[in-house]
C-alpha cells in the first residue's frame, strides 16, 4: 500500500480536512452540517467580503432589502418553511403580483375586468402543463403561445393588439421566474422538472430579510450582525479559488488569486452554474470529466436584476398594487432605435413588503446585462423616463436608487439556473452536476453542491441548501461505511 494510501485510510472524521468552496446558502449548509456529524476541520473559502451569496440582504430605507433570494417558495417539503415555520418569521405577501396595473406606454391603464381576464387566460395554461409539457416537444414560450391564442378566441371582446402586448409582458414576467432570456430557451419538459413545494409561494421574511434564515443554520447571534455562530473560525473570507488540482488519488491542492496554496483531503465546490461556465477550464486540473463538462454547458443560467428605489413617501397611489409595462408597437419601435432600448426588458414594479417607501422593479435577459453596465444615474434617468412614459400621475425623484449586477459580478455571473431546450438535446442534468469525483475506492474527491445541482429545486435556497446536506451526508456515509469496515 503506498503512502498515500496509508495515510488517507487514517483519517477520521476528527482530522479529514474538508474545504467548501463558496459561503452561499450550499456552502454554509454543508459547513453546518459537517460540524453536526462530527467533522471537526471544516473550511469555507468565499471570494467576496461577506457570507451568503445569493442571499445578500442589506439595509435600505426603513429596514433592510434582499438583492438576491427574497421570498420562502412554499412550504410542504421545503427545508427553510421547515426550519422556520414555528417562529413566526415568514409572512405571506400581498397579492400585488396578481392584483397589479396593465399599463400600456400611451399612459391608458386597462381596465379592471379586462386585466382580470387577461390574466386569467395566461394562469390558465399553469395546471394544464403538468399533463401536456411532458409530450410536448417545444419550448415553453412555444406552449404558452399556443394556449394562449386559443384560450383567447374564447373571449371575443378582448382587443387583440392589448392581448398581443399582454402576452409580451407575461412572457417576460415567466421568464423572470425562469431566469431565461426568453421562454423559447426553456424546455417544455425540462420546466416540468422543477417541483413547486405546496403552500404559499412568496412567503417574505417581514424586516429581517432572508439572511435571517442563514443566520439561524449558523446559530448565529440575533444581536451580533458579526457572529458566524458555529462558523467561527471556519470562514476565510475574500478568497477566490482560481485552481482546484484534483490530479491523483492524494490531497487536493486549492489555489487563491493571491498566490496561497491550502490542501485538503475534500473538497465541496459550490461555486454557481455562472462561475463553472465561464471559469471550468482554468479552475479544474486535470479538467473535468466529459459528462461534468456536458451538465456545465448544457444546464443554463439568466440573468433577473432588480431595481429598488426609496421615495420620501409612498410612490403609488394607494389603489395602485404595483403595475406592469404593456408597449404600443409603434412605442417600442421608437425605444429600440434608442438608447434607451435596454428597458423593453424592464416589465413590471411592485411595492416591496415592510417598506412602503420602496418601489421595487424587475429587468431580465440581455436588457439586464446591458443595465449593469450603465452608471447608476443613467439607469435612474432611464427609469424616470418610463415612469413618465406610462404612469398617469407623478412620480418623484427618488431619495435613493439602487440596481444589482448578478451577471456583472464575476462570482456569480447571473441569477438562477433553468433547464433549456439545450439541456435535452445534450440529454444532461442536475444528475451530472452532481456526480462526485471519486477515488477507485470510493472516497469523494471533489463533491459538487449548489441550486443547479439540484435535480427539483434548483433556482431556490431551498434547493441549494438541500445540495449542501446532501455533499456533507456523502462524506459522513463514507467515513461510517469505512469505520465499520475496519
Ligand atoms: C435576483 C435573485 C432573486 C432570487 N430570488 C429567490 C427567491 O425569492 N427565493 C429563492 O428560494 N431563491 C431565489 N433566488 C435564488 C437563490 O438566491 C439561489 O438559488 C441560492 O441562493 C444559491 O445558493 P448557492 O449556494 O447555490 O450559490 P451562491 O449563493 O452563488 O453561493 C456560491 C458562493 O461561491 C462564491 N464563489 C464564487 N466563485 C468563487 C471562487 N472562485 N472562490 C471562492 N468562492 C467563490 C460566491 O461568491 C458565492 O458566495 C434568487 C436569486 C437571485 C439572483
Amino acid at each position: 500500500m503506498s503512502s498515500a494510501s496509508v495515510r488517507l485510510l487514517s483519517k477520521t472524521k476528527q482530522t479529514a480536512r474538508i474545504v467548501i468552496v463558496g459561503a452561499g446558502s450550499a456552502g454554509i449548509a454543508a459547513a453546518t452540517r459537517l460540524l453536526d456529524l462530527g467533522f471537526r476541520n471544516v473550511l469555507l473559502l468565499e471570494a467576496e467580503d461577506r457570507i451568503g451569496g445569493r442571499v445578500h440582504t442589506i439595509p435600505f430605507a426603513d429596514n433592510v432589502i434582499d438583492l438576491g433570494a427574497q421570498w420562502c417558495h412554499g412550504e410542504q417539503g421545503n427545508v427553510v418553511y421547515d426550519r422556520v415555520k414555528d417562529l413566526n418569521l415568514l409572512e405571506v405577501t400581498a397579492d400585488h403580483y396578481e392584483t397589479n396595473k396593465l399599463v400600456r406606454s400611451n399612459k391608458e391603464v386597462i381596465t379592471e375586468d379586462i386585466a382580470v381576464q387577461l390574466k386569467g387566460i395566461a394562469d390558465n395554461s399553469i395546471p394544464d402543463r403538468q399533463t401536456e409539457l411532458p409530450d410536448f416537444e417545444g419550448s415553453l414560450g412555444d406552449y404558452i403561445n399556443k394556449k394562449y391564442w386559443i384560450e383567447l378566441k374564447k373571449l371575443p371582446a378582448i382587443d387583440h393588439t392589448i392581448a398581443k402586448e399582454f402576452l409580451e409582458v407575461f412572457h417576460k414576467f415567466e421568464a423572470s421566474v425562469e431566469a431565461a432570456d426568453h421562454l423559447f430557451e426553456v424546455s417544455g419538459k425540462g420546466h416540468l422538472e422543477y417541483w413547486l413545494c405546496e403552500g404559499e409561494l412568496l412567503l417574505n421574511w417581514k424586516d429581517k430579510g432572508y439572511k435571517r434564515f442563514l443566520r439561524l443554520l449558523m446559530k448565529a447571534k440575533e444581536d451580533q450582525p458579526e457572529d458566524l455562530g458555529v462558523l467561527k473560525g471556519h470562514v476565510l473570507l475574500n478568497k477566490r479559488i482560481s485552481e482546484i488540482n484534483w490530479q491523483g488519488a492524494d490531497e487536493l491542492t486549492l489555489r487563491c488569486w493571491n498566490g496561497e496554496v491550502i490542501t485538503a483531503d475534500h473538497v465541496i465546490c459550490t461555486v454557481s452554474l455562472g462561475v463553472l461556465k465561464e471559469q471550468h477550464e482554468k479552475l479544474f486540473v486535470p479538467a473535468l470529466p466529459a459528462a461534468k463538462v456536458r451538465a456545465i454547458e448544457g444546464l443554463k443560467l439568466g440573468t433577473v436584476d432588480k431595481f429598488f428605489l426609496e421615495f420620501e413617501n409612498p410612490p403609488l397611489p394607494g389603489d395602485w398594487p404595483g403595475f406592469n409595462c404593456l408597449w404600443l408597437e409603434k412605442d417600442l419601435e421608437e425605444l429600440r432605435a434608442s438608447e434607451l432600448f435596454w428597458l423593453e426588458s424592464a416589465f413590471g414594479f411592485y411595492p416591496v413588503s415592510w417598506q412602503p417607501r420602496v418601489l421595487q422593479g424587475w429587468i431580465i435577459g440581455p436588457h439586464a446585462r446591458h443595465m449593469e453596465t450603465l452608471t447608476e444615474e443613467k439607469v435612474l434617468e432611464g427609469l424616470m423616463w418610463l415612469f413618465r412614459k406610462f404612469l398617469p400621475f407623478a412620480i418623484p425623484q427618488p431619495l435613493r436608487m439602487l440596481r444589482t449586477q448578478w451577471h456583472a459580478n464575476p462570482n456569480f455571473r447571473g441569477s438562477y439556473t433553468f433547464r433549456s431546450t439545450y439541456t435535452d438535446a445534450l440529454r444532461t442534468g442536475a444528475w451530472d452536476l452532481e456526480a462526485p469525483l471519486q477515488d477507485v475506492g470510493g472516497r469523494p474527491r471533489l463533491q459538487f453542491a449548489g441550486e443547479a445541482s439540484h435535480k427539483h429545486y434548483y433556482s431556490t435556497v431551498h434547493g441549494a441548501v438541500e445540495t449542501g446536506w446532501r455533499e456533507a451526508e456523502r462524506l459522513h456515509l463514507y467515513y461510517r461505511s469505512r469505520t465499520a469496515q475496519l
